[in-house]
């Protein structure tokens, strides 16, 4: 019995906690959830606890359904939505074959191994999500557009609204939990909002990130609003992204920075910018996973839709802001196609990845671009040598099939799970005969 699991002990017994959840995630980033009794706390750390593979998406082949998941003690919170007696805690688990072995289907695991690859090199990666959602009145009829529960705007106060409520609500809850909060406004759709969390290792951001969408939702239904990470809810307004802030430390030190370089940016941050670039179409189908998501993308309003870099471009895919003397430490750059529907594990799989083969390929990065890149011509991106992202999820799964790159990040396991699922999701899509359709052609046809 180490010190942390101890401490869950502890504090299950202290502060009277009636139910443990077991948490961990599907390939595709659907937290599941376990409960257990406090008497079979320590039996779930000494021996884990058994469950059928077969049912969760991704997790096993059918012949190999018995699963363990395994709690991992440092990540015990009690849920502040369950608190006082006879409340409920939780605790994160990493997914184990009946052998012992990681499983390779699952998300943690996957990040794990990035990681280790990323300090095998003497690099930490650290990320800061700024994540975007919509908060909709309560419907009940899911065909029709839903209704934003104010008219604010970009970084508008909305006195007494229900919004300024929930993100307080939210900050609290969040903070109750140890998930530190950095900044939270009104974003730029009516209803949507932003909340930011202070940049933290990837592994413990992922972890809070499913924390996140859980603390949002609940919040939500306490307050009978719709609150949704849906990546574009609604045709002529902005879509929800989850920027993330990327960097890398070698010990304490940026390994970003470099004074004295141009933008002070060093080889390492050049060659790190370079292989996202690179990657940035056959990774797109993890970081951008749903049909919806390239609504979001090529549906304007400050999401990208090409793959470039810029300094204080956002049009650019890759936002690296400029790096100062004195805030070495600071330094980071910005990825904007990622959304908050994506599995974090995966996606800041991918992308570390991608970023540690622009280092081990010593890739070249072009020229930053200064204009807005929605407004050049075709030829004009063409002469520059800048290519969209992928389109459609369709698009996306055709680059990502084809690539090796991924398939060594994610694992053959998780790699052939997630295309066959999105496979399925964009032929379903695809056969729909939409209300756009309807409207636009019935009446002429
Ligand atoms: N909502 C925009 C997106 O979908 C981002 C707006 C911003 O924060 O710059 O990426
Ligand atoms: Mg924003
Ligand atoms: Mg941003």
């Amino acid at each position: 019995m180490d010190k942390q699991q101890e401490f869950a002990l502890r504090t299950v017994e202290e502060r009277d906690v009636r139910f443990i959840r077991l948490w961990f995630t599907d390939v595709l980033g659907t937290l599941k959830s376990v409960a257990i009794a406090p008497a079979e706390l320590e039996a779930a750390f000494e021996e884990g606890l058994g469950f059928d593979g077969s049912a969760i998406e991704g997790m096993t082949r059918v012949s190999e359904d018995d699963m363990i998941v395994s709690p991992d003690p440092s990540t015990f919170q009690i849920l502040p939505w369950r608190d006082g007696p006879q409340g409920t805690a939780r605790m994160f688990c990493d997914i184990l074959t009946p052998d012992g072995e990681p499983s390779l289907g699952d998300p943690r695991h996957v990040l794990k191994g990035t990681l280790a690859k990323a300090k095998e090199k003497g690099f930490t990666f650290y990320v800061h999500p700024e994540i975007e959602f919509y908060l909709f009145e309560h419907q009940e009829d899911w065909s029709r557009a839903p209704t934003p529960i104010d008219e604010g705007g970009y970084f508008d106060h909305v006195p007494r609204s229900p919004g300024m409520d929930f993100r307080r609500a939210a900050v609290n809850m969040l903070e109750q939990m140890g998930i530190s909060v950095e900044y939270s406004h009104h974003e730029g759709g009516p209803g949507q909002n932003e909340i930011d969390l202070r940049y933290a290792d990837a592994l413990t951001t992922a972890d809070n990130i499913m924390t996140f969408r859980t603390v949002i939702k609940e919040i939500g239904l306490e307050r009978g609003i719709h609150a949704s990470f849906m990546p574009k809810p609604l045709t002529d307004q902005p879509g929800s992204g989850m920027h993330t802030h990327l960097s890398l430390f070698e010990g304490d030190a940026n390994a970003f920075y470099e004074a004295g370089q141009e933008f002070n940016m060093s080889l390492i941050a050049r060659q790190f910018a370079a292989g996202i670039l690179y990657h940035a179409s056959e990774i797109s189908a993890v970081t951008d996973q749903y049909v919806n998501s390239y609504k979001r993308l090529w549906g304007g309003a400050e999401a990208p839709s090409y793959i470039c870099w810029g300094h204080n471009n956002r049009s650019a895919l890759l936002r690296v802001p400029q790096y100062k003397p004195g805030k070495g430490n600071s330094s980071r750059m910005e990825f904007r196609a990622l959304d908050a529907v994506a599995n974090p594990y995966l996606a800041y799989s991918v992308l570390l990845a991608a970023g540690l083969d622009g280092i081990e390929q010593q890739m070249q990065l072009g020229e930053p671009t200064s204009d807005d890149v929605w407004e050049l011509t075709d030829a004009e991106r063409k002469a520059m040598g800048i290519q969209p992202l992928p389109e459609s999820l369709d698009e996306a799964l055709k680059v990502m099939e084809k690539s090796d790159f991924v398939a060594g990040v994610l694992g053959e396991h998780a790699f052939e799970y997630f295309l066959r699922n999105k496979r399925r999701e964009w032929e379903d899509y695809r056969r729909q005969v939409t209300t756009y359709e309807l409207e636009k052609f019935l009446p002429r046809l």
